[in-house]
């Protein structure tokens, strides 16, 4: 399988066009395979009469592409998220207006699908958030009532991008749980939050409550009576 062709926006100083020669400046597009392979130069690219379809539209996306001969995707490396993110692709103009008057048909369809996607991925969640409180539960069964949910929640809050995705059983494995829970004791329960600021650096400070946290740890941890 040839690999497929994306536009980058060129980070190297200067890269030699494979065809024509010329030189390929740092913020100019270069088409290759990858961004650190030689590569053509936008004018050897040849997306003259090929149109840009800005990102965001997954259907528009998915099938302009379907409806040109030709795709060229366009990324640019971004520093702050370590990531390529695309700025669009390139297609023939016809496949834009053939999408668009397709997801023009099927709008209400569409809409109605995500909006169907939402309700359950929200009932997938507050499932899972139930289920991750339970494992707490068992896990700790002599923490105080209540608990469980709170750390569940927050828990899921912070890993919300995960949440209801890969509401897998295996999620819940005891060192999650435990690094949540300990989580939870070292905000509640010990004075971490309030030794900040006090010229402490923060693994002195976790070390210090350390003895309460495994404490605290060992008394959830025991069977109720
Ligand atoms: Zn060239």
């Amino acid at each position: 399988m040839i690999a497929e062709l994306s536009l980058f926006v060129s980070r190297r100083p200067t890269v030699i066009c494979l065809k024509c020669g010329v030189s390929i400046p740092q913020g100019s597009m270069l088409l290759a395979e990858d961004e650190k392979k030689r590569g053509l130069c936008a004018h050897c690219a040849e997306i003259k009469g090929l149109q840009l379809l800005p990102p965001g539209d997954a259907a528009m996306t998915r099938r302009s592409k379907k409806y040109s001969s030709r795709t060229v995707v366009v990324q640019e490396w971004n520093n702050k998220r370590k990531r390529y993110e695309r700025l669009g692709q390139f297609v023939e103009p016809q496949a834009i207006i053939q999408a668009k008057t397709e997801c023009e048909s099927d709008e209400s369809d569409r809409e109605a699908k995500n909006a169907k996607a939402a309700v359950k991925r929200r009932i997938e969640d507050r499932e899972y958030r139930a289920r991750f409180a339970v494992e707490i539960r068992n896990l700790f069964p002599s923490m105080p009532d209540g608990r469980e949910t709170a750390i569940a929640e927050h828990a899921c809050e912070k890993y919300s991008g995960r949440v209801g995705r890969t509401a897998a059983a295996k999620e819940f494995d005891e060192e999650m749980i435990t690094r949540a829970v300990v989580a939870h004791i070292r905000h509640t329960e010990t004075n971490y939050d309030n030794e900040f600021g006090k010229g402490k650096r923060k693994r002195e400070i976790r070390e210090e409550i350390r003895p309460e946290i495994s404490l605290m740890l060992r008394r959830w941890k025991r069977e109720r009576i």
